[in-house]
């Protein structure tokens, strides 16, 4: 399928050889061809999207020239967008209407985007495959009975199938990153802080951070360059340097790159065909100058563990607002208490309340100490690990997932499974960093990706070292 880029659309839409509407309306025959296998929106209203172009048309018509005036964009539906349903993926939202925009969705809104509508995800977040959504899988495009990956599977799944050249997940724990490595596409998780929360619902609010993704670097610059900027509306959220002139991104000199490879991200359990892959982009890497050092991070080996303790503690207290009393679905019920449990019960999934279970062990007393205050120990020897590595080297590089998109249904009956497909990407939001998550080839037909990290506030050299590498690389280019 040809589907043009976001810079390709700019350059027609700057140029008056497109309109926004005419984009939006492909866009959207592309979503009635091709959603009743995706499945990768939960809400769109073809009205809205087309007065929303008219309105860029419009715009452009008077001469605006900015990054992503009339650009189809698709918001992940944890994202506030006013008047529009809000469902995390969950039945226990029914009902509900966003009454505000997420500043995130706001800037874009602003900046003339064009939304085509919210996408499908795992329930509040939690899941690695996209299939924990109460309103079915996402499937992916390069192979329709396997998992797109999650939890951003429609924001992923949307920009691969050509519905928008760009979207907005979240990543907690990898949500932009493995779907984007499954799917062929182009993920950053940036530094924590770097994107505004306000409006996102929270998961666990110590790791959660907006996730944008496109189908190359330059796409993402792109995109991001509307959305950076810190906002009062979140007193975690933080300027980002050197997103002037981001619009316009340059790659990296890869000559001299000190590119460090940690030998724990290597090890058994990765599928040959992944291995492969890798094997031969660093060597293309190395070709064009860059050193590759092999590096250390060796608490690695607690990061699954410390990140479930972390999220589980966090999405207990974090999910306690869902209980019937002010929006959503409510199950009526003669006491309130009952009414609760009534509610909760019917209106979250399995995985969902497993998180919510554990989390509530982890965080009780007699349980504190040895559970949720030894992981937050853990974290911080995770975190010294990278600062020990960013003291050789300039950026790590290393794979996003052990394996390519997997199966629908195969690790459904054993979480353990599912959580072992985050194993390299839980580890640099414990320590707060950003990771770029780009295609690095195939392995029998499917995506495989790899990711660059790179220490705090280092977003935008992360997308320069992507662009490099997407400039002697062509496997971004290739669409299902
Ligand atoms: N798969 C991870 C989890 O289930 C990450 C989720 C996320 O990043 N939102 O927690």
């Amino acid at each position: 399928m040809s589907v043009g880029t976001l810079m390709d659309w700019r350059t027609g839409l700057d140029a008056g050889d497109l309109s926004a509407e005419f984009l939006a309306m492909e866009a959207l025959d592309r979503m009635d061809q091709r959603e009743g296998d995706l499945n990768a929106i939960l809400f769109r209203d073809r009205e809205l999207t087309l007065d929303a172009a008219r309105k860029a048309d419009r715009r452009l018509r008077a001469g605006e020239r900015t990054p992503m005036l009339g650009i189809p964009v698709v918001l992940k539906d944890n994202l506030h967008w006013k008047g529009a349903p809000l469902s995390n993926g969950s039945r226990i939202m029914q009902g509900y209407t966003a009454p505000y925009n997420a500043t995130v969705v706001n800037r874009l809104l602003e900046a003339g985007a064009v939304p085509m509508g919210k996408a499908n995800m795992d329930e509040f977040a939690m899941g690695s495959s996209g299939e924990y959504s109460a309103f079915g899988p996402t499937r992916n495009p390069w192979d329709l009975s396997r998992v797109a990956g999650g939890s951003s599977s429609g924001s992923i799944v949307s920009v691969a199938a050509g519905y928008a050249p760009f979207a907005l997940g979240t990543d907690t724990g990898g949500s932009v990153r493995l779907p984007g490595s499954f799917c062929n596409i182009t993920a950053l998780r940036p530094t924590y802080g770097a994107l505004s929360r306000y409006g996102v619902s929270a998961m666990a609010s110590s790791l959660d951070q907006v996730g944008p993704v496109a189908a190359s670097a330059r796409d993402l610059a792109l995109g991001l360059s509307v959305l950076t900027g810190r906002d009062p509306l979140d007193s975690t959220s933080l300027d980002l340097p050197g997103t002037k002139g981001l619009a316009d991104l340059r790659p990296a000199t890869l000559r001299g790159l000190r590119i460090g490879l940690p030998r724990e991200y290597f090890g058994e359990g990765i599928e040959p065909g992944v291995r492969g892959v890798l094997e031969a982009a660093f060597q293309r890497l190395a070709a064009e100058g860059a050193e590759l050092v092999p590096v250390s991070l060796p608490h690695t080996r607690y990061a699954i563990d410390t990140y479930y303790l972390i999220v589980t503690s966090e999405v207990s207290s974090n999910l306690s607002r869902y209980d019937g009393v002010r929006f959503g679905l409510r199950r009526e019920a003669g006491e309130l208490q009952e009414m609760i449990s009534g509610t909760r019960d019917a209106g979250l999934g399995a995985e969902v309340k497993r998180r919510i279970l554990l989390g509530a062990f982890c965080l009780s007393k007699g349980y504190y100490d040895a559970f949720y205050l030894k992981a937050l120990k853990a974290r911080t020897l995770i975190t010294r690990d990278f600062v020990e590595a960013f003291k050789q080297v300039d950026i790590l590089a290393t794979p996003v997932s052990p394996g390519t998109a997997f199966p629908l249904g195969a690790n459904l009956a054993d979480p353990m499974a599912m959580y072992l497909a985050d194993v390299f990407t839980v580890t640099m939001p414990l320590a707060a960093l950003p990771v770029v998550a780009a295609p690095a080839g195939f392995s029998e037909g499917l995506p495989v990706g790899l990711q660059f990290v790179g220490p705090s506030l280092s977003d935008v050299k992360l997308l320069e070292i992507t662009e490099a590498w997407q400039g002697i690389s062509d496997f971004h280019r290739k669409r299902s």
